[in-house]
């Protein structure tokens, strides 16, 4: 397929882009080395055991119709777990729990709503798949929300469906166009995976490796080396080493970007960063087995036992998620751990004596940087190639303009792998070199 006697195309950091990235190139038939500063692959989609129970880091779910998903089809990497639906789960609304409206029979029940509120979210729900999500790229949700929907509380409800699937809790900046985007690959389901996200990670990990990629953890980039002001032609690693490199793909967040390039100057102009606070509890057993999922609906809290539906727990055990969606400048500390220990106790009572294994993560970063209205939508993040350079790029979850969440880092590795690619080969034809792209 491939005779080289070129440098490698290095790409900084072994997350999901950065592993994307890596089996988008082998398969190219380039030589890819991946530098990850940690002693493991995987970045925030790493999964830890503990006393035989997984936890991922704070709630995760796949996109079944998302660019991850079908790039893990595409490498051949199978992935299993149960797919949420909301059946029977709970509105939390002034202190009571209500029916959450999922379907026909659930709408006709709870009693969140009124006659006439029902008879809008229906309207909304039908309307939604159909709706030319770009055109409201630059409005933010709460404008748009005013604009098409008349009932406040359905407008909350709508809310509340946009957190849980962006993470995002900023109606007042964040991209309408974005969130209904969002709202519409939702509605092609999700999947809590078995085994949890290590299982992606595992997968890219493997097929990377099997293709020839080199994976070298424990490895921090902290500069590069150049030709000129456009070539890149090494990484410097903190131990003073340099890795030749024919182009190199940073898969990290725009403050490493910032911090590895020198220049670029990320971090600063972009949106804030979403995050969440996240009580991850494992459970010897659940006192209330059918109390599975609440979200709120007055405030920004979700409740899941992703054990229902993925194999995360030992028998007859449970592995829960109960989260804060965060405003852009709010600290959670130990307030918001106890509040989300009022939500286990109205959830699960008793759960206190039964604990297996707790993590309170109060500042967990979902996406670098949300994606706002005054940005221009997902249109507006950063493009892949760092200008003035030839030969470097970035890929993540704040990067180009396709998808949210892993979707972007997934879709974003793509292109910086293609543009990375076309890199090698200008560079090899200047050189002189052997190199053969498949
Ligand atoms: C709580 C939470 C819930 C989430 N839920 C979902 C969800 O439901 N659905 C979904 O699709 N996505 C979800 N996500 C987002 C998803 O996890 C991320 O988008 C994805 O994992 C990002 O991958 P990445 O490779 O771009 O970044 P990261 O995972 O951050 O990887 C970057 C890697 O680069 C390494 N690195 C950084 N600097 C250097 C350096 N100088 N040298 C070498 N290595 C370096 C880091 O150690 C890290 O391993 C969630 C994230 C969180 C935190």
């Amino acid at each position: 397929m491939t005779s080289t006697t070129h440098a490698p195309i290095v790409i900084v950091g072994g997350g999901l882009s950065g592993l994307v990235a890596a089996n988008h190139i082998v398969r190219r038939g380039l030589p890819v080395a991946v530098l990850e500063k940690a002693s493991a692959v995987g970045g925030r989609a790493i999964t830890r055991e503990k006393h035989g129970f997984l936890f991922n880091l704070g709630p995760h779910a796949l996109y079944r119709a998302g660019t991850l998903q079908q790039t893990l089809c595409d490498f051949g990497i199978a992935v299993r777990g149960g797919v949420p639906t909301g059946a029977g789960g709970y509105a939390l609304y002034r202190g009571r729990r209500h029916t959450l409206p999922t379907g026909l029979a659930s709408l006709m029940t709870t009693g969140l709503l009124d006659i006439a509120e029902k008879i809008e979210l229906a309207r909304v729900q039908t309307a939604l798949p159909a709706i030319d999500a770009a055109a409201a790229d630059r409005e933010t949700l709460s404008s748009w929300l005013d604009a098409h929907v008349r009932h406040e509380r359905v407008r909350d409800l709508l809310r509340t469906i946009v957190r849980v699937t962006t993470f995002t809790n900023d109606p007042e900046r964040q991209s309408a166009g974005a969130a209904l985007a969002q709202l519409q690959l939702g509605l092609k389901g999700v999947l809590y995976l078995d085994g949890g996200w290590q299982t992606i990670v595992e997968g890219l990990r493997r097929t990377a490796l099997a293709a020839g990629a080199r994976i070298v953890t424990t490895s921090p980039a902290v500069g590069l080396e150049r030709h000129d002001a456009r070539e890149v032609t090494a990484v410097r690693l903190a131990d003073g080493t340099a890795v030749r490199a024919c182009a190199v793909v940073i898969a990290a967040g725009p403050d490493d970007v910032d911090a590895i390039s020198g220049q670029t100057g990320f971090a600063s102009t972009l949106p804030s960063p979403v995050r969440i606070a996240t009580l991850d509890v494992a459970l010897r057993s659940l006192p209330r087995p059918k109390q599975t999922v609440a979200f709120g609906i007055d405030t920004p809290l979700y409740f899941s036992v992703h054990s229902a539906l993925a194999r995360l727990a030992p028998q007859a055990g449970a592995l829960i998620h109960v989260s804060k969606y965060l405003r852009p400048d709010e600290n959670a500390g130990r307030e918001v751990e106890q509040e989300l220990e009022r939500l286990m106790d109205d959830m699960q009572p008793g759960w206190r004596d039964r604990v297996e294994a707790r993590h309170y993560l109060p500042s967990l970063m979902v996406t670098h940087a949300e994606v706002t209205a005054a940005s221009g939508g997902l249109g507006g993040r950063p493009a892949p190639r760092l200008a003035p350079f030839d030969n470097l790029f970035v890929a993540g979850d704040w990067v180009g303009p396709r998808g949210q969440l892993s979707d972007a880092a997934a879709a974003s590795a793509a292109d910086a792998a293609r543009l990375a690619t076309e890199a090698a080969g200008h560079a090899a034809q200047r050189s002189g070199a052997a190199i053969q792209i498949a």
